[in-house]
């Protein structure tokens, strides 16, 4: 439920309805808009009478909210949610940023080089995955707790907020330096890992599900908010369809219509959505252009040698060149 105040209501009878409403045991998410002030209710709302509260002189209106995602939902957060992504870095809001790297951290030379790379094409987080969920369990799993180590190294020396992905709540220890932490494709799902990210005071990047809905998406989302970690970011990274010519389809559609139904930042990973390095670019523009917040791409130093997703990876002069042409068009849609 949302109760929208008017712009001139009393403070003093503001102040009864808040500690009316808290008694009633539901927490008031506020949004404070230009022209009006929107409090979210969570909680169980069901006996609290709406007619009531629109009735009083403070209030605008009193809405309940139908969809099932309540703290996600645009209606309780009208505006763009920013989230800051450490150091200086902020995301949301017509901040747009770049999270590049590689798919895995393979070594100390390689992921420096890489960081340092990306920094300079202007990537302003840095990405390498540590835990790798691969289909085969021969293929490369990850460096594990000595990837995350490296990775903070490259954040020691370039000073860029990195992200990496866990996929087991039991390895959270681990990531205490970590400034995002992603939920991959296929953990979307897995509830319990959710529920303790949403206990953390931290980022958290979350990919869509290979054969997930939109509203699934959102309700994956709804976990970790409803812990009381409000940072969530939104990844749209292509969805399995009958179309084998890429690795999967990037559902660019999402990107608008995640824009109408929530207030949180969504980001576009063109290079797990086609696995194919040449269409990032192309991809990359279409997703700046349709209204993301911003771009995950892999990056690397040496795509043939690449322990993982070498196909798809840009070098970081393709990376540069690719950044270059987003800033045109976010610059000509201003
Ligand atoms: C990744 O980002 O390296 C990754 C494995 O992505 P996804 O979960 O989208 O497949
Ligand atoms: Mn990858």
């Amino acid at each position: 439920m949302i109760v929208i105040l008017k712009n001139e209501a009393d403070s003093q009878k503001v102040e009864i309805l808040r500690q009316w409403l808290e008694n009633q045991n539901v927490e008031i998410h506020k949004s404070v808009g230009e022209y009006t002030t929107v409090w979210g209710l969570v909680g169980d709302t069901s006996r609290i009478d709406a007619d009531l509260i629109e009735g009083l002189e403070i209030v605008e209106g009193v809405r309940r909210i139908s969809e099932p995602y309540k703290q996600a939902n645009r209606k309780f957060h009208p505006n763009d949610t920013v989230i800051d992504l450490g150091g200086s870095v902020k995301l949301g809001a017509g901040n747009f940023q770049f999270f590049a790297g590689p798919c895995s951290v393979e070594s100390e030379e390689q992921i420096i080089e890489i960081a340092k790379s990306v920094k300079e094409a202007g990537a302003n987080v840095l990405r390498g995955g540590a835990f790798k969920p691969r289909t085969s369990p021969y293929a490369f799993q990850g460096m594990r707790s000595d990837g995350l180590k490296l990775l903070i190294e490259a954040k020691e020396i370039t000073g860029m907020p990195i992200v990496s992905e866990i996929m087991d709540a039991s390895h959270i220890d681990l990531f205490e330096d970590v400034d995002i932490i992603q939920v991959g494709a296929r953990n979307m799902q897995n509830f319990e890992l959710l529920k303790q990210l949403g206990k953390l005071d931290k980022p958290i990047f979350l990919k869509r599900g290979l054969c997930a809905t939109i509203d699934e998406l959102l309700m994956s989302a709804e976990y970790i908010m409803a812990g009381g970690n409000e940072k969530v970011i939104l990844c749209e990274r292509g969805i399995r369809t009958f179309e084998p010519a890429a690795r999967n389809t990037l559902d660019l559609s999402a990107v608008p219509i995640l824009k109408e139904k929530t207030h949180l930042p969504v980001v576009v990973d063109p290079s797990h959505a086609s696995g194919i390095a040449r269409l990032v670019k192309p991809l990359s523009y279409a997703a700046a252009a349709c209204g993301a917040d911003g771009l995950m791409i892999e990056v690397h130093n040496n795509p043939q040698q690449a322990l993982c997703d070498g196909p798809q990876a840009l070098t970081p002069d393709k990376f540069a060149e690719v950044a270059k042409g987003v800033q045109k068009i976010l610059n000509a849609l201003k």
